[in-house]
C-alpha cells in the first residue's frame, strides 16, 4: 500500500506541535485517498516518541536512533530521510516548515527526483498528485500549485491545521543508519532566548512594535508575557532599534508563528509583519491609532496608550490567575 510519510521534528524531548498538525492533516488525507500513514523520527532516542505518534494515527513509525541527531544538521538529516524514503517509497513526503526543514526539503527533492512544494498553507492529495496553496509576496496572495510526480515533498506552515489525536497501534520499523562523509561539525548552539519559551511553537505570544519606545515599555511587555506564560516576539522596527533581539523578529524576514493567542502591542500591521503571524487563532491588538491596519485582522482591539493599558491588563490577568 502506498503511503504518506511524515517527518517528525522534535525539540526538548517532545514532538513539535507543528509536526502533530501535519500528521493530523495527513491522517485525514491518507484516509480519503486509501493511503497508509507513516511517520519518521530522527533522534538520539527516536523510540521515545512512538506513543505520541501512534496516538495521532501513524500506522507505521520509522525510528532512526543516532546520537548525531542531538541537534539539527542538514547532511545527516537529509541522508537519513533519503534512506527512509527509499525504503518506504511514499507517494507524498510531508513535514512542518521549520528552519531545519527549509534547508532539507530542496536537497531531498534533488536527491530523490521528487517535486517540492515548500511552505504551503494548505494541501490536498489528489488522484495524480498534490494540490497546494502557497502564500507568496509576503503572504499578500495565495498561489495554487499542483505537482505531479512519483514522489511529492511538501512542507507546511505551522498553524495551518489543528493537531487532533486519533489513536492506533503502530508497527515500528527501527532503521539502521550510519551517517556518511559528514564534513560539518556542530560545536555549540548559541541561543539568546536561553531557557525561555520557543517562539515558533508558543501557544501565546506577546509581540512588541515601535509603540514600545524604551526599557520601561519593554518591561511592560515582559511582565504581560510573564503573567500569560507567553513567548515574546517583536516587529522588525524594534529589532532594528536594538530594543529586542533579532531572534524575536516575526514576519517575512523573521519567524512564522501560529499561537492560539497573539498580542500585537504597538504594532501597525504592515504586511511584512502579518506574513509571520496571520495564522494566529485569536489576535488582540493594542494601538493608540484606531485606524491602524492591525485592527482589520484583530479578533479584539484596544485603542489607547499601551503604557496605560499594559499595567492594567497584566494586573487583571494576574488577579484572574490567582483567584
Ligand atoms: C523586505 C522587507 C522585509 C521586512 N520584514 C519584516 C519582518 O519580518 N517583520 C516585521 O515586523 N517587519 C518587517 N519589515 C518592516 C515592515 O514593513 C514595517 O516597517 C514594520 O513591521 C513596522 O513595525 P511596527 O508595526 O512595529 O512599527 P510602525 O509601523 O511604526 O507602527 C507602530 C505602531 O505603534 C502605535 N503606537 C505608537 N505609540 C503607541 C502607544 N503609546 N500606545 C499604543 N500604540 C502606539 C502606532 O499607532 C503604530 O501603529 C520588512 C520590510 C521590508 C521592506
Amino acid at each position: 500500500m502506498s503511503s504518506i510519510l511524515v517527518y517528525i521534528s522534535t525539540n526538548g524531548g517532545k514532538v513539535k506541535r507543528s509536526s502533530l498538525e501535519v500528521l493530523s492533516h495527513c491522517r485525514e488525507q491518507a484516509g480519503k485517498n486509501g493511503l497508509e500513514l507513516a511517520a519518521v523520527v530522527l533522534d538520539p532516542r527516536a523510540e521515545d516518541y512512538i506513543d505520541t505518534l501512534q496516538s495521532y494515527g501513524a500506522k507505521t513509525i520509522y525510528t532512526v536512533s543516532n546520537p548525531i541527531f542531538i541537534n539539527h544538521l542538514n547532511a545527516p538529516v537529509s541522508q537519513a530521510l533519503e534512506q527512509v524514503i527509499a525504503q518506504s517509497k511514499p507517494r507524498v513526503f510531508a513535514c512542518a516548515s521549520t528552519e531545519g526543514t527549509k534547508d532539507v526539503l530542496g536537497a531531498l527533492a534533488a536527491r530523490t527526483g521528487g517535486a517540492a512544494l515548500p511552505d504551503v498553507a494548505a494541501f490536498d492529495v489528489t488522484a495524480d498528485g498534490v494540490s497546494a496553496l502557497r502564500p507568496v509576496m509576503a503572504a499578500k496572495i495565495l498561489s495554487q500549485n499542483d505537482a505531479r510526480a512519483d514522489l511529492i515533498l511538501v512542507s507546511v506552515r505551522s498553524g495551518s491545521y489543528d493537531a487532533s489525536p486519533s489513536p492506533v497501534v503502530a508497527g515500528v520499523v527501527p532503521v539502521d543508519f550510519v551517517p556518511a562523509d559528514i564534513s560539518q561539525v556542530l560545536r555549540d548552539v548559541l541561543s539568546s532566548a536561553g531557557d525561555k519559551i520557543d517562539l515558533s511553537e508558543a501557544n501565546v505570544v506577546v509581540a512588541a512594535g515601535r509603540g514600545i519606545k524604551d526599557e520601561e515599555g519593554k518591561q511592560l511587555v515582559e511582565e504581560l508575557a510573564d503573567a500569560l506564560g507567553a513567548a515574546i516576539g517583536a516587529s522588525r522596527a524594534v529589532v532594528e532599534n536594538g530594543l529586542f533581539p533579532a531572534t524575536t523578529q516575526i514576519g517575512q524576514t523573521g519567524k512564522v508563528v501560529s499561537p492560539e493567542l497573539y498580542f500585537a502591542v504597538g504594532i501597525s500591521g504592515a504586511v511584512q509583519h502579518t506574513a509571520g503571524m496571520s495564522n494566529s487563532k485569536v489576535i488582540v491588538a493594542i494601538n493608540k491609532d484606531g485606524d491602524a491596519p492591525i485592527f482589520q485582522m484583530a479578533s479584539y482591539g484596544l485603542v489607547g496608550d499601551l503604557y496605560k493599558i499594559l499595567p492594567l491588563l497584566t494586573a487583571e490577568i494576574r488577579a484572574l490567575k490567582s483567584a
